[in-house]
């Protein structure tokens, strides 16, 4: 009421200590959040990338040279830069791989952006470009990529090698990349159609430090981490029936409060036999089922394991649902949840072994399917890191296999792509044209960052791999090694179409989802007043300035 009767003075719509920025440096404040998030992962890309030590707040240390996981990791506290983490969690998502990439084009396509806008071009002419040389360059993709033969497993290794070159899994490569492709192929399966279809699910990795990485191994079947719950219990079990359950192997409560008064010994006995007796009848119905193993997820009696062990039967307790779920399918059993109901069919048949150690079970099942790739490693943040590889080795694998198309690694793509989209640029009129050129230039960032990272002269590089390209060299791609352009298809650097075309799909998207802001309203207080100044110190290399970006924190539920 106050207020309309003041006329003259503007209508205050935002709370106090709300703070506002407009336009330009609305822009910029975004832009250099973006960017210093694609800051962050770049020296980790390609083969010489190097590895980040992340320490979280706990003091717990991952080692890794994953785009996705260092940012996930990263305790990042800014709206705009948490926009350009979800571009890696989707390439995660999507395509298993790719995430440093698709992160670092991102950020060019920012810093590339803010030059145009600084020429006076608006926003909307540049997100226009982008999107239009995004999709142009999805075509081109289409048109580079070469279509393989999925049965050829020498192209699928080395497939599996590019994705795991720079990683931990790169010393074994050969042992990983086999054991990669068989557990791919072993989960394929041709529809009628011709097409192949690959499920992951059936693929399970496992981690145990303690030996070196070359006895990993693949596994026809799963590995459970787990004891059997009674010493005098068989521990290797061949042809056996086995049983899967999810209900305790426990006296049954009756009502939750009910209290048992006992009030002479006779009594307390008694009640005693009752639970005994239940338990001896439960483990009496897993005899009459026939099984010869019994996997349960809940607890087991002391009671009833005595029981079980007598009767020669193998128990677990307390498995992982996730264990019990990949058992099913390794054993084509159902899970149990009520002993009552439980019929001999619902029971898997298979071998129960242990590993040399004595530490672990092996199921191989007769009636399922599914295989698990056991890695192994000195350390956890060995393994940890070798997990992480592998499940990006196995997503690409998978991809080409189901997909068919893939691409000359090392730059080649990007370099090619960006002389197409040059071309492209002369049709597209006006100031789109401008942004079609920058697209253009933000990919071939990573040819530029691939020779950076290997102490190679970027330009130089660049200047080669034009020429190559000039020259109607499609696949002339960096050898980083060398520093020479070769044909890095032929060279066995090895991308999967699908992984690159979503890297560039998403990255276009993130930038063009940052450039439509133009004003950015923050409840609390937003510290970086957006002055270049500041701007400055947001544009860092590397993760030790990360911290600096707390104080945009302010800003966390508004966008
Ligand atoms: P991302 O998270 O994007 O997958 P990586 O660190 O795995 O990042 O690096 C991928 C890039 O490294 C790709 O451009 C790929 O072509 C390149 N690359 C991989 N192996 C080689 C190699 N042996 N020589 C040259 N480039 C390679
Ligand atoms: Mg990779």
């Amino acid at each position: 009421m106050s207020q309309r009767m003041q006329g003259a003075q503007p209508l205050i719509v935002m709370s106090e200590g709300a703070q506002r920025v407009k336009d330009k440096d609305a822009q910029e404040y975004n832009i250099a959040a973006a960017r210093a998030v694609a800051e962050a992962v770049r020296s980790t890309l390609g083969p010489k990338g190097m590895d980040k030590m992340l320490v979280d707040s706990m003091g717990s240390v991952t080692v890794t040279n994953d785009g996705v996981t260092i940012l996930t990791e990263m305790d990042i506290d800014n709206p705009t830069a948490e926009m350009i983490v979800e571009v890696a969690e989707t390439q995660e998502d999507e395509a298993g791989d790719g995430t440093t990439t698709a992160v670092a084009i991102a950020g060019e396509l920012l810093k590339n952006a803010q030059d145009l806008l600084e020429q006076d071009i608006h926003p909307t002419a540049i997100i226009k470009g982008y999107h239009l040389a995004s999709e142009r360059a999805r075509a081109e993709v289409d048109d580079i990529a070469e279509t393989v033969d999925t049965d050829d497993e020498e192209i699928l290794r080395r497939v599996a090698e590019t994705s795991m070159t720079g990683k931990g899994a790169e010393y074994n490569k050969e042992l990983f990349s086999e054991l990669v492709v068989d557990a791919v192929r072993s989960v394929t399966v041709e529809t009628d159609d011709g097409e192949n279809v690959v499920d992951l699910e059936f693929v399970k990795v496992e981690t145990q430090t303690g030996q070196s990485a070359e006895q990993s191994e693949l596994l026809a079947g799963a590995v459970i981490d787990k004891d059997p719950v009674h010493d005098d219990m068989p521990r290797i079990k061949e042809d056996a029936n086995i049983l899967l359950i999810n209900e305790p192997i426990e006296v049954e409560e009756t009502d939750v409060d009910t209290e048992v008064s006992v009030s002479d010994p006779e009594q307390l006995q008694k009640f005693l036999d009752q639970e005994e007796d239940q338990l001896r009848r439960k483990v009496e119905q897993i005899k009459e089922l026939g099984a010869d193993v019994v996997f349960c997820q809940k607890g087991i009696d002391d009671l009833a394991q005595h029981f079980l062990a007598r009767e020669g039967i193998l128990a677990v307790r307390r498995a992982k649902k996730s264990d019990i779920e990949f058992l099913k399918e390794v054993l084509g059993a159902s899970i149990v949840s009520d002993l009552d109901s439980a019929e001999p069919d619902d029971l898997g048949f298979g071998t129960v072994t242990r590993d040399i150690n004595d530490e672990l079970f092996y199921v191989e099942g007769y009636g399922g399917h599914g295989v698990t790739i056991l890695l192994r490693g000195s350390t956890d943040h060995v393994v940890d890191e070798l997990e992480r590889s592998i499940s990006d080795a196995l997503e690409v694998v998978a991809q080409t296999v189901s997909d068919g198309r893939t691409l000359p690694g090392g730059g080649a793509v990007e370099t090619e792509l960006a002389r197409r989209l040059r071309d492209y640029a002369d049709s597209v009129s006006g100031r789109e044209q401008l942004a079609v050129e920058a697209f253009a230039d933000s990919l071939e960032l990573v040819p530029r960052v691939l020779a950076e990272n290997a102490g190679l002269d970027s330009i130089d590089t660049l200047v080669d791999l034009r020429a190559a390209h000039e020259d109607g060299q499609i696949r002339a791609g960096l050898n980083v090694d060398t520093g020479d352009v070769e044909d890095t298809f032929d060279a066995g650097v090895i991308e999967p179409a699908h992984a690159k075309e979503q890297a560039i799909a998403s990255a276009a998207e993130a930038a063009n989802l940052v450039l439509k802001i133009d004003d950015i309203i923050a409840a609390g207080d937003l510290s970086t007043g957006g002055s270049d100044d500041e701007m400055d110190d947001m544009d860092m290399g590397g993760m030790g300035g990360m911290g600096g970006m707390g104080g945009m924190g302010g800003m966390g539920g508004m966008m």
